[in-house]
Formats: structure tokens, C-alpha cells, sequence
């Protein structure tokens, strides 16, 4: 078409100059001069809007150029898609670890605020040449004292210093007048304090069969405690233990109240051993065997006497010390009941 036209202006030239002679008719050559004007623009506009084309369809090559881009944000999807996966992978690598009995005491374990020195304990005993093939394992013990607080309050937690552990306080409400001080001490250096009713009274807690009166008890020691250490303990252990005096509907209530209930593992005996501490010993011994210990205590004074050498004795067993923390509770008690 560009062609044609040119080609018309060209023809219709020597016309246009032949006309500019006659005035008369000078409205046609206007009116010709207007045309090629006109078809000038026409084909410059065809120039130009071919040339926008090739613009657009510059424009479009840009935009297959962006394409490779929108391939990569694909990619870059794709790796968004595989991070999720990675992250699951992540996950269920963490799983297994997360899971098994013996899980609470391995997450406890880093937390523990004994944990350097408990480690620093582990690799002192991996250098020996321990009887227990599971000396690398992390092991962990719970020294639990009953019947506190007492006169020998302060003497345990000062070995418990020594040694850089801590340890968890069963105590009785009626044992706590006058001993407020050591309560609030044990508290302060680091030390769980626990609930142990208030009368320790055998009739009173379990006769009746009833919840009432236990719940009743461990509700007002446990103000005693808040009172004083300015934290509500919510742990609790049984007098004499939950069984067989605490069945199923007794120990619904307690979940209802909001307790938890911990029994032991090993049973020490010393309330029974006055006099001798060797013997004490003897049971912790015969009774350590497992990953995760409680060991039932007592504030006694052959209790007293021996705690360094059960503190030397579960060191080298392998035994990291861990106090109870409410956020990593995890259950001990002869129904396991996994609600307390
Ligand atoms: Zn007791």
C-alpha cells in the first residue's frame, strides 16, 4: 500500500506543477495537495504504527523474555514448596527423638539449670571406667525430700550447694510455722517446693474415701507455700504414697482440682534406718537402674549423713540432677495416670 501511494504522489507531481500556473484551477491542486498530504500522513501513520508494532512486538519479545522470569519465580515456588518439606523432614527427624518414656527427661535436661555442671559431671564419669555401658545416655535424677520443713531443711540445701544441684521439697503445712525462712531459702536458691497435705494424717486424708478433706488440705498448704515463696505450687505427693488408699474417683478429683500427683520410683527406706545411713545407701543401690529416677527422701539425720555419698554415687552412675518444673511435668505415679 505504502508503495502504491508513493507511487501515485510520484505520478501526480508534474501535474501539481503544471496546474500551479492556472489560478482558475488552483482549488483542485489545493484539494490534491491535501490528499497526498493526507495519504503522506496516512503512510506515515502506517509507518509509524508498524513501527509501534514492532515496538509491541519488541514488547511482546520483552515479554517472552519475562517469561523465563515467571519460570523462575515458578522456581523460586518450587524451592518455596520444598522448604515446607524440608522443615517436615525436620520435624519428623526431631520426632522420633520427641517421643519414647524417657523423652521428658531428655527435653528437661537442657534446661535444667544444672546442666553444665551435669555434663561437666557425665564427661568427668566417661573418663572412668564406668561398670554402665549407658554412661553417655542422659540420665537424670529426681532427690525428692518428704516431711519438711525441718530442722535439717537447711543442712540439705546446703549440700545440695556444694554440689551444685537442686532437688524437690514435699512439705507439710503444719511442719512450716517457725521454718519459714528455710522454706523461703530452698525456694529462692533454686529448689521445687512441693506439697505434702497438711497433717500427714493417715485417717484423716484417707478413712472417709472421700476427696474432700485431702483436697481441702493440699488447697491450704498450698497458700501456705504461695504465701511465703510467693509462687502456688501445684505438684503434690500423696502421704504414704497414692496406693492403694487413692482409687480411680479419688484421683479424678484431683485432676479436676487442677493437681499433679507425683509418687517415686526408688524407695529409700531411711525414715526407717535412724542410725544408719549405710544401709539407706544400700537401697538406693539396689534400686537405681533406670533412665529417669524420683527417689523418695526424707529431711532425717541419716539422711543427712549420707547425702554426699548418694549425690557421688548417682554422679558416677551417670545421673544428671534435675529439679521439678511445672513446664516439663511429666508423670510419676504407681497408676500411671498419665493425667497427674
Ligand atoms: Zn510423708
Amino acid at each position: 500500500m505504502i508503495i502504491m501511494m508513493m507511487s501515485n504522489n510520484k505520478q501526480l507531481e508534474p501535474r501539481r506543477k503544471t496546474r500551479k500556473k492556472s489560478r482558475r484551477r488552483l482549488r483542485k491542486p489545493i484539494i490534491f495537495l491535501a490528499l497526498v498530504l493526507s495519504s503522506i500522513a496516512i503512510i506515515m501513520s502506517a509507518i509509524a504504527a508498524s513501527e509501534h508494532m514492532n515496538v509491541r512486538s519488541a514488547g511482546m519479545n520483552t515479554a517472552s523474555v519475562v517469561i523465563p522470569k515467571l519460570n523462575g519465580g515458578n522456581e523460586k515456588n518450587t524451592e518455596q514448596g520444598i522448604i515446607p518439606g524440608e522443615s517436615e523432614q525436620e520435624q519428623q527427624t526431631d520426632a522420633p527423638s520427641a517421643s519414647g518414656s524417657d523423652s521428658e527427661a531428655k527435653d528437661a535436661l537442657p534446661e535444667n539449670s544444672q546442666e553444665p555442671e551435669s555434663q561437666a559431671d557425665s564427661s568427668a564419669n566417661a573418663t572412668k571406667p564406668a561398670k554402665d555401658s549407658k554412661a553417655s545416655v542422659p540420665k537424670v535424677v529426681y532427690l525428692t525430700f518428704d516431711d519438711g520443713p525441718s530442722k535439717y531443711t537447711d543442712d540439705i540445701v546446703a549440700i545440695l550447694n556444694e554440689h551444685g544441684i537442686h532437688a524437690t521439697f514435699f512439705v507439710i503445712g503444719s511442719q512450716i510455722k517457725g521454718r519459714e525462712d528455710s522454706l523461703k531459702a530452698a525456694s529462692e536458691q533454686g529448689n521445687y517446693i512441693g506439697l505434702h497435705s497438711m497433717t500427714h494424717d493417715k485417717n484423716i486424708l484417707y478413712k472417709s474415701g472421700s476427696s474432700a478433706k485431702f483436697l481441702k488440705e493440699f488447697s491450704k498448704v498450698q497458700g501456705m507455700v504461695e504465701e511465703i515463696t510467693g509462687t502456688a505450687p501445684w505438684l503434690i505427693r500423696a502421704p504414704y504414697g497414692s496406693m492403694p488408699q487413692i482409687g480411680k474417683e479419688f484421683r479424678n478429683d484431683i485432676v479436676k482440682a487442677g493437681f499433679k500427683m507425683w509418687d517415686w520410683t526408688i524407695d529409700s527406706k531411711d525414715w526407717k534406718y535412724t542410725n544408719h545411713p549405710d544401709k539407706v545407701m544400700q537401697e538406693i543401690k539396689s534400686q537405681t537402674h533406670r533412665d529417669v529416677e524420683v527417689i523418695l527422701l526424707h529431711e532425717k539425720k541419716q539422711t543427712v549423713e549420707v547425702l554426699p555419698q548418694i549425690i557421688e554415687y548417682l554422679t558416677n552412675k551417670g545421673y544428671a540432677f534435675a529439679v521439678y518444673k511445672p513446664e516439663q511435668h511429666f508423670s510419676v505415679n504407681f497408676a500411671d495416670d498419665q493425667r497427674l
